[in-house]
């Protein structure tokens, strides 16, 4: 797959999984645009500027919709439009229900889902004219099953399974896809933080019997970015974590 000439913006992308997607993507040939919401891993854009491609850095919180503009007029001014974009931000504010505060609730919300919306529908309206696209969402299987003290995270990931359906069933007639990707339990600093003891339990009910890299979750990224007949769809990369029926 080549996507020499393509615009990429991957929203989060200074460590982890995001930060894996840009560097998947800069290997087969893409321009890439990084995005933190403080900061800016400058490593990083010397890694990918070392790769031979075009590479820019926007700093800006997805789930303010005035950032978001902001952020796309600065894409497109410098590196021109999105080609693909990957809404991959995400934060966790764990809390059984009991103890879960208004605001814990409605931050998680806001980063993963209302993030997802503000990128995509400002990015959505340049693809529409252009015929042209590919809108690829960071779910977790969380969202197709819930989890313990996770419901803030679970609600804002089964809502972007139900926005990716809906845009992709809204933008399908211009030839641009929209899919999701509900990764289980992957290496990253956000599970880091977890117990060995919670780390030793996910992994008994992991058919593979290990967590995921964030390689595997970029490879199915790079295989929903060049699938043109593919939409509407949520790929799970969790090692046998959840077989949909
Ligand atoms: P991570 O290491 O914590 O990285 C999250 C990234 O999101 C960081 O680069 C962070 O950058 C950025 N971010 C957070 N809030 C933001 C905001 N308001 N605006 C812009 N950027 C923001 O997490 P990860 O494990 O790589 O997770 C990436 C995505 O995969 C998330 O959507 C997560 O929910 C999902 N996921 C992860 C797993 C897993 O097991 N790791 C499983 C399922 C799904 P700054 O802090 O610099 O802003």
């Amino acid at each position: 797959m080549d996507f020499k000439g393509k615009n990429i913006l991957v929203t989060g992308s200074n460590r982890g999984i995001g930060r894996e997607i840009a560097l998947s993507f800069a290997r087969l040939g893409g321009n890439i645009v990084i995005n933190g919401s403080k900061s800016i891993n400058q490593e990083l854009i010397s890694e990918l500027e070392g790769m031979g491609i075009q590479t820019y850095g926007v700093i800006g919180d997805v789930s303010n919709y005035e950032e978001a503009k902001r952020m796309i007029s600065d894409i497109e001014e410098n590196i021109g439009k999105i080609d693909v974009l990957v809404n991959n931000a995400g934060i966790t504010k764990d809390e059984l229900i009991i103890r879960m505060k208004p605001e814990e609730f409605q931050d998680v919300i806001k980063v993963n889902l209302v993030g997802t919306y503000n990128m995509t529908s400002i990015v959505v309206k340049s693809m529409l004219r252009r015929r042209t696209g590919a809108i690829i969402n960071i779910s977790s299987v969380v969202g197709l099953v819930g989890n313990i003290g996770q419901s803030n995270y679970a609600a804002s990931k089964a809502g972007i399974i139900g926005f990716t359906k809906s845009i992709a069933r809204e933008v399908a007639g211009r030839s641009i896809t929209v899919n999701a990707i509900a990764p289980g339990f992957i290496e990253t600093s956000m599970t880091e933080v977890l117990s060995d003891k919670i780390k030793e339990q996910a992994k008994v009910g992991i058919p593979m019997n290990k967590f995921g890299t964030a390689r595997d979750v970029a490879e199915a990224a790079i295989f929903l970015a060049g699938a043109n007949y593919i939409t509407g769809q949520v790929i799970n990369v969790d090692g046998g974590m959840v077989m949909n029926g």
